[in-house]
């Protein structure tokens, strides 16, 4: 795996990690922009949404009960984002799909 994401599921980089199962991986932002801000990617190296089809589009919902879960477990499941970046064009820096579980604050409008 190719990417710094890849590196850290295949645990040769370090990461704090909230929750993990044989097809998903949930960790704390190393550079958080907001209270809470939790990465949660599927295991599988798949570059970004628009990559994934098929037999994989399973993960998003997976993707949505973890989220559901760990927003409760960290208490902001009454005001939270969840969202991807899809490409550089969208502030993608990470080629490995990934989404952002943000909350703990006023999130505004998105710009
Ligand atoms: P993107 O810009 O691709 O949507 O999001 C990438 C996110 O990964 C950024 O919020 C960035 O702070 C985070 N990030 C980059 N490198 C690392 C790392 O090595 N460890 C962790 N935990 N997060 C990282």
């Amino acid at each position: 795996m190719s990417t710094i994401f890849g590196r850290i599921i295949e645990g040769k980089l370090p990461c704090k990690k909230v929750f993990e199962n044989e097809r998903i991986l949930a960790i704390e932002d190393i550079h958080p922009a907001a209270p809470v801000h939790i990465l949660i990617m599927p295991k599988k190296e798949i570059r970004d949404l628009q990559s994934l089809k098929g037999d994989d589009l399973h993960l998003i919902g997976e993707i949505v009960a973890v989220a559901q879960k760990l927003a409760v477990q960290l208490g902001i499941e009454d005001g939270y984002r969840l969202l991807t970046n899809n490409g550089p064009g969208a502030g993608q820096s990470v080629l490995h799909l990934h989404f952002h579980l943000l909350g703990g604050r006023s999130m505004g409008n998105l710009g």
